[in-house]
């Protein structure tokens, strides 16, 4: 069967916009006109992916998002935070509540339609072994990453970065390259932005202290090199 995806939108005309594309995709969809209508919908008919407002009456979409994520039955389920908020401090609480990738309004249906495909794909991917490199250990199944038996909390995006850096330690990634293994070809991301979580990834690598994991090698890329490795 199609992948089902759970539609969380108060504005009828962007609703049915988005089920409109979708279904011309070849997905199934399903609306919620509100938050509370979402968790109805997620008990009933558990989605493969929800496309969640984060202004919506009732139970807001950051809510939704934390009430999936603490829910064994939900947790698994990606979410795409659809909002027009456009702040960095929202962005970051938008990830930070459990979301998989966000995206603002006004947005092309072209550039939301990949990614959903992204995400889904993502969440298809390998679970199993932890990775370990060094004195940094992670956990692909419960999303946990240790350096030196100490909990480092990290952001979806800064988590595939690392696990990307964490499979081969030592490697020089150009940014181009980290766009494409942590990002997705389909998808156009500014070179900078690798910049912008690189940098987020090492203070929180370094948030109980250490020396610093991640090399910058000049014009070339970054490259993690874990302690004791
Ligand atoms: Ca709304």
């Amino acid at each position: 069967m199609n992948p089902l995806v759970l539609i969380a939108e108060d504005e009828a005309p962007l609703a049915e916009m988005l089920r409109y594309n979708l279904e011309k995709e070849g997905f199934r969809t399903r609306i919620a006109p509100d938050g509370r209508e979402a968790l109805i919908a997620l008990e009933e008919t558990p989605p493969d992916l929800v496309l969640l407002d984060w202004m919506l009456p009732e139970v807001s979409g950051l809510d939704v998002c934390r009430t999936m994520r603490r829910n064994a039955e939900m947790r698994a389920t990606p979410v795409i935070l659809v909002t027009a908020k456009g702040e960095e401090s929202d962005r970051v609480r938008g990830l930070d509540s459990g979301a998989d990738d966000y995206v603002t309004k006004p947005f092309s249906p072209r550039e939301l339609m990949a990614r959903v495909r992204a995400v889904l794909r993502r969440a298809k991917g390998p679970q199993g072994e932890p990775i370990v490199a060094g004195d940094l250990a992670m956990d692909l199944e419960t999303h946990r990453v240790r350096r030196g038996g100490q909990e480092i909390a990290l952001a979806p995006t800064e988590f595939r970065l690392l696990k990307v850096l964490m499979e081969r330690p030592g490697r020089v990634y150009a940014r181009e390259q980290l766009l494409d293994l942590v990002w997705g070809r389909d998808i156009y991301v500014e070179a900078r932005t690798v910049d912008v979580h690189i940098r987020r990834l090492r203070v929180a690598l370094n948030s109980h202290g250490g020396k610093d994991l991640i090399r910058t090698v000049r014009s070339a890329g970054y490259a993690l090199e874990p302690e004791g490795a």
